[in-house]
């Protein structure tokens, strides 16, 4: 994908990011705009659209992806009182940047839904 999508230029270098976790194939960075006390962003470093289509991709790297996100949430603390990871997807899910990412949400309490 490249240069049209804002995460593949994160993973580039190309925009700045707060990475708290990196692994060959996956990258975890902080939410620019944070709904809760701990919100990160978990994404494959190759472009895939949205959750489907890294799942039917690439169905071990959708599972590098949770590994990460769990390792962020067992560093963050996350683990005893419990986290969120939502990936919003297409336009009924309210995806906004369309390259695949688990938002990672703790914290505090998040009640029923968070947007
Ligand atoms: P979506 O609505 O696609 O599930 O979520 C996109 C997320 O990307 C939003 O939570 C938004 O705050 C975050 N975001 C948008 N632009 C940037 C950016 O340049 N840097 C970071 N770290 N997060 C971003």
């Amino acid at each position: 994908m490249g240069s049209d999508c804002l995460f593949c230029r994160i993973v580039a270098g190309e925009i700045p990011a707060t990475v708290v976790r990196e692994t060959p194939r996956t990258l975890a960075f902080r939410d620019i705009a944070p709904k809760a006390p701990v919100h990160v962003l978990v994404i494959p470093k190759e472009h895939y659209a949205d959750v489907a289509t890294l799942a039917e991709g690439d169905p071990a790297l959708a599972g590098e992806v949770l590994a990460t996100a769990a390792a962020v949430a067992e560093d963050e603390g996350l683990l005893g009182d419990g986290f969120r990871l939502m990936f919003n997807t297409g336009a009924y899910g309210g995806q906004e940047v369309f390259h695949v990412h688990g938002h990672l949400f703790g914290g505090a309490p998040l009640g029923p839904m968070l947007a």
